[in-house]
């Protein structure tokens, strides 16, 4: 029963990763919860964001499998790749899970409500035209896909649009240096496009560590992608000849059957009301909450990408159900600590990372306390074949302990192999530690715990 005069203790705005999780986790705690989605359950992770992506991911995975594959002793003749029908086996899984987060959702007790939300006042929401009053809120909208502000900016598609292809490109302009921009380029590498990864700047991933992003940019033009940069656009165009880019130098890139804009997200903030509700946003849009989640309004809380924090599921996740556990479960002190977030880029080779770069290291403890480990191997899997792409391990150590505060890895496996290395990192482990562990051999993982 919800208390007193409201119709639910808890209204969750966005059935996606934050918004559900926490539904499911206040409703454990019987509470009567309401999770209000515009679109399809699951949200950006599941229906256009990690879950498809990662489909495509293992697609252009075989395709280099198949590839080295002949290295083994085989003998393979392959007739193609039917990217409609992958499109539409993947469309299918990711209708099955919009399913399963239905059932589970009615399984919890919890209420959906199909439409979309906006803050009427503080403590009512609009679904579609019906009001529905809440003791509690947590807004967990996420984010969406944004295209630039150039003539021209609304032709081609975002990673939104992505998912919906129907076809292979021949040839397609990526511009954007961010992961998903990387991921994005590597995938349509892998099935066969002609890439060119347009960036602004000297190159891709600016947050990661440097070692990280000049050995993706190696790999990356060893499979054949072309890394354009410096380039800003200024202009795109659809010509009879496909589309075009000019930038603001001048320079012209043309030809392209697709251009996929993969430049950053925007918070889902515009229409919610949140004047009405007295919540306050950024700059930017994002709505900045406190270390217990909470925004201006006391009981009106923020999840996920729509606080502008640490962009991604296992952090949405994370940050709800520390939530439920704190308002609802007796836990006073618990909330989500957003260092040591461990994170993996699915590039071909894929990357994954804990902790400092190197640069933030220096920056944070001084030149004189920080100490690197870096090793580069080509994995045994390559050994027999032309192909030798270069992995790296790297370990950022702080003073005579020589504590690990960043842990590095681009390589084939490293994407299974972070989430262990971070558990080690999260409690505090020093290069010693490393040292003392007995390699597990063969594998890519026992570089790290070999490093000289
Ligand atoms: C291409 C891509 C790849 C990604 N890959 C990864 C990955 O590999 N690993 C990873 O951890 N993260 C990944 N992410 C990021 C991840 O998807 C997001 O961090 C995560 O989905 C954020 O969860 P959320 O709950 O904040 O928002 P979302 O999952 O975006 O959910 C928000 C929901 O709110 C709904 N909504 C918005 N406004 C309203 C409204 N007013 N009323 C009702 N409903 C509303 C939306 O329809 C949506 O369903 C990826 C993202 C993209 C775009």
């Amino acid at each position: 029963m919800a208390s007193g005069q409201y119709d639910f203790d808890l209204i969750i705005i966005g059935g996606g990763s934050g918004g559900i999780a926490t539904a499911r986790r206040a409703a454990e705690y019987g509470q009567k919860v309401a999770v209000v989605e515009a679109q399809r359950l699951g949200g950006t992770c599941v229906n256009v964001g990690c879950v498809p992506k990662k489909v495509m991911w293992y697609a252009a995975s075989l395709a280099h499998g198949l590839e080295e594959a002949r290295d083994y002793g085989f003998d393979l003749s392959v007739h193609g790749h039917d990217w409609t029908a992958l499109k539409h086996a993947r469309d299918a899984y990711v209708e099955r899970l919009n399913g399963i987060y239905a059932r589970n959702l009615e399984k919890s007790g919890v209420t959906h409500l199909q439409g979309f939300g906006r803050f009427l006042d503080a403590h009512t929401v609009d679904v579609d035209g019906q009001p529905y009053t809440a003791e509690r809120f947590l807004i967990a909208t996420g984010g969406y896909p944004v295209r630039p502000d150039i003539p021209g900016g609304d032709l081609g598609i975002t990673s939104d649009g992505f998912f919906e292809l129907e076809e292979r490109p021949r040839r397609i302009a990526v511009v954007g240096s961010g992961y998903i921009a990387v991921e994005l380029a590597g995938m349509l590498r892998g099935l066969g496009s002609q890439v060119s990864l347009i960036v602004r700047r000297d190159g891709v991933l600016r947050d990661f560590d440097d070692s990280l992003r000049q050995a993706l940019s190696r790999e990356m033009a060893s499979d054949g992608i072309e890394l354009v940069t410096g380039f800003v656009p200024a202009q795109a165009e659809q010509g009879q000849d496909g589309y075009r880019l000019s930038a603001e130098d001048g320079r012209l890139l043309e030809g392209f059957d697709e251009l996929l804009w993969a430049i950053g997200r925007d918070p889902a903030t515009p229409d919610l009301g949140l004047e009405a509700a007295g919540v306050e946003q950024n700059t930017w849009g994002f709505i900045p909450v406190d270390e217990w989640q909470a925004s201006n309004v006391p009981h009106i809380f923020a999840v996920g990408d729509v606080t502008g924090r640490a962009a991604l599921t296992p952090v949405a996740i994370a940050a709800g159900r520390r939530l439920a556990d704190r308002l609802y479960g007796g836990m006073s002190e618990r909330k989500l600590d957003y260092d040591g977030i461990p994170t993996v880029v699915f590039s071909h080779p894929p990357i994954g990372t804990v902790g400092l770069t190197e640069a933030e290291a220096r920056r944070e403890y001084g030149d004189e306390k920080v100490r690197c480990y870096e090793g580069s191997f080509v994995a045994m899997y390559y050994a027999l074949g032309e192909r030798k792409p270069r992995g790296l391990c790297k370990l950022v150590c702080v003073g005579e302990e020589e504590r690990i505060v960043g842990c590095h890895a681009i390589g084939m496996g490293v994407d299974e192999m972070m989430q262990g290395f971070a558990v080690a990192v999260r409690m505090g482990a020093s290069k010693a530690d490393f040292d003392d562990t007995v390699a597990i051999h063969p594998t890519t993982a026992e570089e790290m715990v070999t490093l000289r």
